[in-house]
């Protein structure tokens, strides 16, 4: 099929009259980097291991191939993001209620301390429901004290149904201690599994209480009878609109040790210089890490090897960059390999509070993420779309690239959970662009099996056409925002 597309191509169709035709983006050449960055050699991409050694270098090696020049802060290809992990230390602790003491064991409660070492005595109790009201304002009263809190939270409002989100209107208030109760059927084990997983953070954007961790609702139920109360009433009235929390009258004794690991991780930074000094820039980003070694050691697969997510992405700004660095630009463009995205944005909220250049120099910033899923022919969505002027412009170039528009703003949803999101808040045009999250259901197909699991790794099956379509247009995006007659943009003063 190919070999007599090639033929026609070549001996009718564009015969002498049509400009030299830049070569598109092939699935093959895609092939050959998400093969290497997906290997299980390379460990499924976890930051601050053997894997992102391999993972980093790679970038380094094929943007230097592909044209690139290092622009890292200290002119190399890597950007140190400091990171860091917390694991459970020893911990003594009791609760004192009515003049009874209640010890409980340790498989019951997690304690994580935001330092090495916490200490302290007669730490008021609090029970605070879910932790805000129905207008997402804490009414407890947990300045200094321990917040007790149910993990699970129908009756929360939208913005406030992550426990993360609880967590932090918490800390704002004033809690030095937030537990969340979990529910032994439910989400009990896998609250307690992912407390000591020892997630990934950056330390300079954490907001963390002295003291956090979660308990089980049969200890949460003891502590509270032991109180004299009742732990039905509370978990009813825990439903009311204005739910304002119940001191418990117990209080308690810490004294917890917690296993703090520092580490840099790197952001992979490179650039095409653009001969427009003074004109801004572009740029393009996505991220290369993923959850490394990720099932249980029993399991037949133990590595999450992020094919799709998010070595594909990292294969097209490397055949992106390829195209791009054969031209001379008016405009700057860097290309950005970001480090823990998996973990919350990290390595993207680094390069926006350090970024190598002022971020109102970005004329566009475009992030590349799971972009291998739906097949050729896909319609071009936008996330980020109504937030930018852009959405036009963009549209003009998909069009021109033969490419049908996705009007509904449906893929917004994913507006936060991807790394354009740390540039958007600090007011850079930060928008996602192509195939992937046009087709909505094909992604939730994808999001509901392989995804952020040890299936999520390249086969005969893997359909890279899309991402190979949206790698031509994001070099057709390229072209266009980077030549300053075509695009003129307020950002750059022009
Ligand atoms: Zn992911």
């Amino acid at each position: 099929m190919r070999f007599f597309y090639g033929l026609f191509f070549a001996a009718i169709v564009f015969s002498g009259s049509a400009p030299a035709l830049a070569k598109g983006v092939t699935e093959s050449e895609l092939r050959e980097h998400i093969a290497v960055l997906a290997s299980d050699e390379y460990e499924g991409r976890k930051p601050g291991t053997e894997g992102e050694a391999k993972t980093v270098k790679y970038i380094a090696e094929q943007w230097a191939k592909a044209g690139l020049k290092p622009a890292a802060t200290d002119g190399s290809w890597f950007d140190p993001v400091p990171l860091m992990q917390r694991g459970r230390g020893n911990a003594t602790f009791v609760f004192n209620a009515k003049g009874r003491k209640l010890r409980i064991v340790s498989d019951e409660i997690v304690l994580i301390g935001k330092n090495a070492e916490y200490i302290k005595n007669d730490l008021p109790v609090v029970f605070a429901g879910i932790g805000v009201t129905s207008n997402g304002s804490v009414e407890a009263d947990v300045k200094g004290k321990l917040a007790l809190v149910l993990f699970e939270a129908d009756t929360a409002p939208e913005k406030f149904k992550s426990p993360r989100a609880r967590r932090e209107a918490l800390i704002a208030a004033g809690a030095e201690a937030v537990l969340f109760i979990g529910d032994s059927q439910g989400n009990w084990p896998t609250l307690r599994r992912q407390l000591l997983s020892r997630p990934i953070s950056l330390e300079s954007r954490e907001k963390r209480a002295t003291l956090e961790g979660a308990i089980s609702s049969e200890f949460a139920v003891a502590l509270v009878t032991a109180a004299g109360l009742d732990w039905d009433k509370l978990r009813a009235h825990a439903k009311d609109a204005d739910y304002a929390g119940e001191p418990l009258g117990v209080d308690a004794d810490f004294a917890v040790s917690t296993d703090i690991y520092r580490f840099n991780s790197s952001n992979v930074i490179g650039k095409i210089s653009g001969r427009k000094k003074g004109s801004g820039a572009l740029l393009f980003m996505g991220h290369w890490d993923h959850l490394g070694i990720c099932a249980p050691e029993d399991a037949p697969d133990r590595i999450c090897n992020g094919a799709v997510d998010n070595a594909s992405g990292i294969a097209v700004l490397t055949e992106v960059a390829q195209r791009l660095s054969k031209n001379r630009h008016d405009r700057d463009i860097y290309f950005l390999a970001t480090t823990a995205e998996e973990s919350g944005l990290l390595g993207a909220y680094a390069f926006a509070d350090k970024p190598v250049i002022p971020l109102e120099q970005i004329v566009i910033s475009l992030n590349i993420d799971m972009i291998a899923v739906a097949g050729r022919g896909a319609k071009v969505a936008i996330i980020g779309r109504g937030t930018t002027p852009l959405d036009p412009l963009v549209e003009g170039i998909a069009k021109k690239a033969g490419r049908v528009i996705e009007t509904s703003t449906d893929a917004n949803d994913f507006i936060q959970r991807q790394d354009g999101w740390a540039l958007a808040q600090k007011g850079v045009p930060a928008l996602m662009v192509g195939g992937a999250f046009a087709d909505l259901d094909l992604m939730q197909k994808f999001l509901g099996s392989d995804y952020h699991g040890p299936g999520d790794e390249l086969t005969d099956k893997t359909d890279l056409g899309g991402a190979a379509e949206d790698a031509d247009l994001h070099i057709a995006l390229g072209r266009y925002f980077a030549d300053a007659r075509k695009y003129k943009s307020a950002k750059a003063g022009e």
